[in-house]
């Protein structure tokens, strides 16, 4: 199952300059990285990763409550690429000895869970079942600067797989959608890694701005970012067009 970035909603830039402007204000590029908001839907990412993105304080989130969304609709997972889907591992439940791979253990816990549930335990105790792979939503606001702080430090080489790829992801779509105050990276200057992916991104989003600029106001624009960004999980990546 692929995970979604969408950037949801966002402040427009070039209305708010203007608007400004008419009031007799110039917005320097600083203050222009203080004023303003923009909103991703993040669909089907691990809580792993989602506990990863809450330690950003300075924003703000609403996530699906696992208390009261009904257990056989909520629980995907997402099983990282580097587990072969045929490696077994050996566990021992009352004496008995079982091969389970990834999916056996995830399908046990899901099972387990539902079982809970049916025999009437709460969903809010039952869930405590749920394993860190399991798949949630979440909507994340922040103002352009502590966004470009975040891509600092996750788009990093040394940050996890899965919260890398949704920072490049996320990186991608502030860049097509507010140019003016979305560059290259800060970190770029430190990083080899991040300055070559920057570079793959602002082509990527080159290639996408005819496309976007016929999207109907409104509606979502899928930017492509794969197979040149080289993700390592599918992460699809929308932009809401203004
Ligand atoms: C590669 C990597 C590995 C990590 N590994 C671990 C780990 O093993 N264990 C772990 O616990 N965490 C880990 N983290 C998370 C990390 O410790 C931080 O919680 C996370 O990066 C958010 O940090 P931050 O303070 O920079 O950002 P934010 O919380 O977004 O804060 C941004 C800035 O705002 C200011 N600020 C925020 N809140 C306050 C406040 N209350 N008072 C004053 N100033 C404030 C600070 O100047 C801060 O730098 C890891 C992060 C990365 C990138």
């Amino acid at each position: 199952m692929a995970s979604k970035a969408i950037l949801f909603s966002y402040t427009n830039y070039p209305e708010l300059n203007a608007n400004l402007e008419g009031a007799g204000v110039k917005m320097s590029q600083e203050s222009m990285l203080r004023h303003g908001s923009f909103t991703f839907d993040l669909q089907g990412i691990s809580r792993a990763a989602s506990h990863q993105i809450v330690r950003h304080r300075i924003a703000s989130f609403s996530q699906q409550s696992q208390r009261y969304v009904k257990v056989t609709r909520s629980y995907g997972y997402l099983k990282p690429p580097g587990v072969p889907e045929d490696l077994k591992v050996p566990v021992e439940i009352k004496g008995h000895r079982l091969d389970l791979n990834f999916e056996d253990v995830m399908d046990l816990t899901r099972q387990a869970e539902e079982g809970l549930v049916s025999k009437g335990i709460k969903a809010e105790d039952s869930r405590y079942l749920r394993p860190n792979a399991a798949t949630t939503n979440i909507v994340m606001s922040m103002s352009p600067r502590q966004l470009i702080h975040f891509f600092n430090l996750r788009c990093a080489p040394d940050a996890q797989w899965e919260i890398r790829d949704l920072a490049w992801s996320m990186y991608a779509a502030v860049r097509l959608a507010s140019p003016e105050v979305f560059g290259p990276l800060p970190a770029a200057d430190e990083s080899d890694y991040i300055k070559k992916r920057v570079s793959i991104v602002e082509d990527l989003v080159r290639k996408g701005e005819n496309g976007f600029s016929k999207t109907q106001p409104g509606e979502l624009f899928r930017l492509q970012l794969q197979p040149l960004l080289e993700l390592v999980h599918p992460v699809e990546t929308f932009v809401r067009h203004y």
